[in-house]
């Protein structure tokens, strides 16, 4: 009974495995930390991810770090994050995003990280963009600036569940307004996102930074569906 109000307060217990914490451990174990399924995507230019955007937006370089399968570490931990108030598992992925694309300079060397927006309403509930705590993880690591303001969602998307993937991407279009467009001119902007599932949100994000003159957009999110 005591141990199991401890828990409570004091969850000692890893949100991938289930298993409890050994000692120095915290937030994610040292086992899930380091199975978690690299997609080495950053090794090929042609990825699926990055395939997705040919032709539908200017980006240089995409990536996910890791596969995100139904009932497997990656995707306790993204519930953990989004649903359970757990943020510092977001710092803690971003870490592990920096780490496996550190060699990758199309990522690694960009001038500036911004974060995927999330509506107010859901930051109202959730208390913290998921996207921004990861984009903190990252550039703890590589010395790169977040910029989380400058990228305003405009508009509450729908739950996407039962729409075409036309229809998706028409629901997230032109929701996000880009402000200071001029500071961005001639940089290496990365966006960062938790999951990239169909790439509409992103699309819509690089659509922000359209008129923008000479800046380079790179795209990098911790998980993403086997494809
Ligand atoms: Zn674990």
């Amino acid at each position: 009974m005591l141990s199991h109000l401890l828990n409570l307060f004091f969850p000692n217990n890893c949100p991938g495995c289930g298993y409890n914490f050994l000692h120095g451990e915290s937030i994610i174990c040292n086992r899930c930390l380091h199975t978690l399924p690299r997609t080495n995507y950053h090794r090929f230019p042609d990825n699926p991810i990055a395939k997705n955007f040919w032709g539908k937006a200017n980006i240089y370089a995409a990536t996910s770090a890791f596969f995100f399968d139904k009932g497997e570490t990656l995707q306790h931990l993204l519930h953990q994050l989004k649903y359970r108030g757990n943020s510092k598992i977001g710092v803690v992925l971003g870490r592990q995003v920096a780490l496996e694309l550190q060699h990758a300079p199309e990522f690694s060397h960009a001038d500036v990280i911004i974060p995927v927006p999330l509506h107010p309403k859901k930051l109202l509930m959730r208390g913290y963009n998921q996207s921004e705590v990861i984009a903190k993880g990252i550039s703890e690591n590589w010395n790169i600036p977040v910029q989380p303001a400058l990228l305003i969602r405009t508009k509450h998307t729908q739950t996407q569940t039962h729409k075409s993937r036309f229809q998706r991407f028409e629901n997230v279009k032109d929701v996000f307004h880009l402000q200071d467009k001029q500071s961005y001119a001639g940089k290496h902007i990365l966006i960062i996102d938790d999951v990239i599932t169909t790439g509409s949100t992103i699309l819509s994000c690089a659509q922000a930074f359209a008129e923008v003159p000479h800046c380079k957009i790179s795209v990098a999110s911790v998980a993403a569906a086997h494809h």
